[in-house]
């Protein structure tokens, strides 16, 4: 029924990825073309402020990114989706526009997001799922 999947990957958090593997895996089916994964690399106004952001220890944000997609590929395979079938992402900037921004360009028709965080009990939506449910063009299906 889907044809472009797109699965928001915050790669620090493994329980999360972990609650969201089954129902990726059972909505990417036969037809489906594409599951794209994204994970997005914040953008560093708290370093910044601290005029830590661009020391010359501080690694380029490009090689964040580099890294951040190698890890996401990493992360991938535990979803065990044949792969022709995935293409994976990495940005940076703000995760929900980041998020909002590639589910137009790849014309996502679901979108796959974990809930929150599981410490961050008090919410019952994250800051970025809350943003991708109110404002994304297609279904969203958030995973508790
Ligand atoms: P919390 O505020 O508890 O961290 P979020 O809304 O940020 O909750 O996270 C929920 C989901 O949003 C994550 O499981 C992931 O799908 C997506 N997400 C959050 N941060 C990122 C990120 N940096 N890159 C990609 N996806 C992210």
């Amino acid at each position: 029924m889907y044809n472009s999947i797109l699965v928001p990957i915050d790669v620090s958090e493994t329980d999360l990825t972990r609650q969201v593997i089954p129902y990726v895996q059972a909505h990417s089916v036969l037809n489906t073309a594409k599951v794209h994964f994204l994970t997005v690399v914040p953008t560093l106004p708290y370093y910044s402020s601290l005029g830590l952001a661009y020391s010359a220890e501080m690694p380029k944000l490009k090689d964040i990114q580099h890294a951040a997609l190698l890890k996401l590929d990493e992360i991938v395979k535990q979803f065990k989706i044949p792969a022709g079938k995935t293409q994976t992402h990495a940005a940076a900037g703000s995760p929900k526009d980041q998020i909002l921004n590639l589910a137009k360009s790849i014309d996502a028709d679901l979108i796959i997001i974990a809930s929150h965080r599981p410490d961050i009990s008090t919410y019952l939506l994250g800051s970025n799922a809350a943003a991708v449910v109110r404002h994304a063009g297609c279904p969203v299906l958030v995973v508790r």
